[in-house]
């Protein structure tokens, strides 16, 4: 069994089965056997079921979401928010299975047709920082393809998915269709890589990790994609409305105590503002509310582990703090949020993803330079521009290599665009109309009607 702590008390809250090998390997050869009778069920009945599912979901929001502030720390709000998004994603992909659609093609002597065809046992890995969502794109699409799922929460936060696995059957959602698996990622985890039944791998996580899953599947070359980390950049220009992009910054990367592969944490400057900015910036910082995550009035949490945060710590020992907010003592996790001057763009603090409420602010010259810095990065996940020059902010928008991008906000995710990043941020994307085939092996049958 493993122990699961909350982070906002640091106490023990539940006992959670730690699967082995042995058993890993029964449940992909259960989601086997299913595969055949769910790709059978009629694209109709498949979205109905789909829709049941959201319904359920809906039902139980408030249950999962406090679910998940004690088990993960995340403000009330968000948590909400994140069962909403799962109910949401499930009515989407809904619409799929009734648009599955494939080519005619015409060539010489017949005609072609091209057919989605579902791969088979799909194995989710999911961190802990969103364990709802992420969740969520991966099973959702795949289970709209006519795949079965097998899927791995993290360690640490295991409940909501638990629970999601328990409201799929509740839906009418045959079992070893989906089946959550609780357990080590090293054990539960890696097995899904090794496992010749299990079609692909979807991991979100740490690019480190990352690199070993895309590896594992080598051999088998079998289909993965990869949600990776990130160090993006909010670009100020000196011609934005100052005022709005100063306001917004704290919660474009203290949003869930930063604990977010698309959060902002690098914030560039055109030189010319940078002291007004950050005259700006202080005040908004100090008002951001970290408290008890379950009082409708919190904005940010404790972070999820007492060893994350002194990893968290040890990135602001040797950095230059411009100010701090404020955040709880006592039990619980806890980090204040975290504004830091950088010496130079080599310094650890700007290049390294820090998972924590910390921004380093740097300025920059000119266009030229704010991409250029954007670009200094192994990672291309997210970011923002900010700026009234329209033609601008779509050029700096066309050169940052980064695969989602937002133009004077911090949007970073919605379930109907693609999601997914560049470089060492990731392989493949998410969400969007055009999720499920990423599930699927296009077939094309060739018919001679001469
Ligand atoms: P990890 O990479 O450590 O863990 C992610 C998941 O992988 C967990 O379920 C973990 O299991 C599992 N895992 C660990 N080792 C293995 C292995 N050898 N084989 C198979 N699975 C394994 O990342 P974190 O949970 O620490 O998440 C934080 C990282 O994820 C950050 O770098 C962040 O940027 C990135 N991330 C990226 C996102 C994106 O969409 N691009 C979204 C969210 C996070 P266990 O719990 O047992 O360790």
């Amino acid at each position: 069994m493993t122990a699961v702590i909350s982070p906002v008390s640091g106490a023990q809250i539940a006992d959670v089965p730690a699967t082995s090998v042995e058993e890993t390997d029964a449940v992909i050869q259960r989601a086997h056997e299913a595969f055949p009778a769910w790709r059978a069920v009629s694209p109709g009945d498949r979205a109905r079921l789909l829709r049941r599912f959201s319904q359920v979901v809906d039902d139980h929001i408030e249950e999962l979401a406090q679910l998940e502030v004690t088990n993960s720390g995340h403000t009330i709000g968000n948590a909400r928010w994140e069962a909403g998004n799962v109910r949401d994603v499930l009515a989407y992909y809904a619409g799929a299975p009734e648009r599955l659609f494939g080519r005619q093609i015409p060539v010489p002597g017949g005609v072609d047709m091209t057919f989605h065809e579902p791969i088979g046992v799909v194995g989710i890995i999911v961190p802990w920082n969103f364990p709802m969502p992420i969740a969520g794109w991966g099973f959702a699409p795949a289970l709209a393809a006519g795949c079965t799922v097998v899927l791995k929460p993290a360690e640490v936060t295991p409940l909501t998915a638990i629970r999601l696995g328990e409201l799929a059957l509740q839906a009418g959602i045959p079992e070893g269709v989906f089946t959550v698996i609780p357990g080590k990622g090293s054990v539960v985890g890696e097995r899904f890589v090794t496992h010749p039944l299990v079609c692909k791998v979807v991991f979100t996580g740490s690019t480190e990790v990352g690199e070993r899953i895309m590896a594992g599947c080598a051999p088998q070359i079998k289909r993965v994609t990869l949600e990776l980390g990130g160090k993006s950049a909010n670009v100020v220009f000196a011609d934005a409305d100052l005022e709005r992009a100063a306001a917004t910054a704290p919660y474009g990367v203290f949003d869930n105590a930063g604990q977010d592969c698309c959060a902002r944490s690098r914030i560039l400057v055109e030189r010319s503002v940078f002291d007004r900015f950050m005259a700006l910036l202080e005040p908004a910082v100090a008002g951001v509310r970290v408290e008890e995550p379950s009082l409708d009035t919190a904005e940010m949490g404790p972070l999820i582990t007492a060893a994350h945060r002194e990893t968290v710590a040890s990135y602001v020992d040797d950095a230059q703090v411009a100010f701090r907010g404020s955040c709880p003592d006592g039990p619980g996790f806890w980090f204040p949020p975290t504004v830091i001057v950088p010496t130079s763009e080599s310094d650890r603090a700007y290049r390294e993803e820090i998972f924590g409420p910390v921004v380093a602010v740097m300025p920059f010259e000119d266009e030229a330079d704010a991409i250029r810095m954007a670009n200094d990065s192994d990672f291309g996940l997210s970011g923002s521009i900010w700026s009234r020059d329209i033609g601008r902010a779509l050029r700096v928008s066309r050169g940052v290599e980064s695969g989602n991008l937002s133009v004077n906000s911090h949007s970073s995710v919605r379930y109907w665009t693609p999601f997914g990043g560049f470089k060492r941020s990731g392989l493949g994307r998410e969400l969007g109309p055009d999720a499920p085939e990423a599930f699927t092996e296009t077939k094309n049958v060739f018919i001679a009607t001469d």
